[in-house]
């Protein structure tokens, strides 16, 4: 089963995408955590995405296609995987779906998150992530500890106000598109209330997905 996790920056998806993925056993992959894996051991992919990054806009096309081309080619996402992050242009869109149409295989569903602008602002400005595992932390401090594996927790650049703004932006311009381009092909799109407990949106999303 292939899932692609669509919505905002801070709307959840990776903190449901991981919860999500547990309850199916397959994997989740996430395009942001594969990029700044490859910024801190200073790649040649890392350090061409970088300031991209940093300034909250996309990175190139090419670049997530050949991540994704990887990610599809190894053995982990034979079962499937939850997709976390990617797609977030429509040529992404049309080249994972190609992809997966040579490879026999389809996205499943689109689970689209629903979060207000505020609550977005709220959530990023506030978070903090540890730099070893990338667990998101809401509340608590850069330097704390973090619970999971011991790892230090940061402040990712691109929450910066800044950055924070410029990531709606480049979502309304560049993601949101995408959202039209799955209903014109009558894909299964899957939308939820993203806002409250963590618990219920869990359920919310697994019960959507059973359907
Ligand atoms: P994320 O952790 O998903 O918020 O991604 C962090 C940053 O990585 C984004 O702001 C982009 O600069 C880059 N990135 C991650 N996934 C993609 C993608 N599918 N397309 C383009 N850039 C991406």
């Amino acid at each position: 089963m292939i899932i692609v996790l669509l919505g905002p920056p801070g709307a959840g998806k990776g903190t449901q995408g991981e919860r999500i993925a547990e309850r199916l056993g397959i994997p989740k992959i996430a395009t942001g955590d594969v990029l700044r894996a490859a910024v801190r051991e200073g790649t040649e992919q890392g350090l061409a995405a970088k300031s991209f990054m940093d300034r909250g806009d996309l990175v190139p096309d090419s670049v997530i296609l050949g991540i994704m081309k990887e990610v599809l080619a190894s053995p982990s996402s034979k079962k499937g995987a939850i997709l976390d992050g990617v797609v977030r242009t429509v040529p992404q869109a049309d080249g994972l779906s190609t992809m997966l149409a040579e490879l026999g295989r389809k996205v499943d569903a689109y689970l689209l998150f629903d979060v207000s602008d505020d609550e977005l602002v709220k959530r990023l400005s506030g978070r903090t992530v540890c730099d070893t595992c990338q667990t998101p932390y809401m509340g608590l401090e850069p330097g704390t500890r973090c619970n999971k594996c011991g790892g230090t927790l940061v402040r990712r650049k691109d929450d910066e106000p800044e950055s924070i703004r410029n990531r709606l932006k480049v979502y309304r311009e560049q993601t949101e598109p995408v959202i039209d381009w799955v209903k014109d092909r009558k894909m299964n799109l899957v939308e939820i209330d993203a806002t409250g407990d963590l618990d219920e949106i869990t359920e919310r999303a697994m019960k959507a997905l059973e359907q």
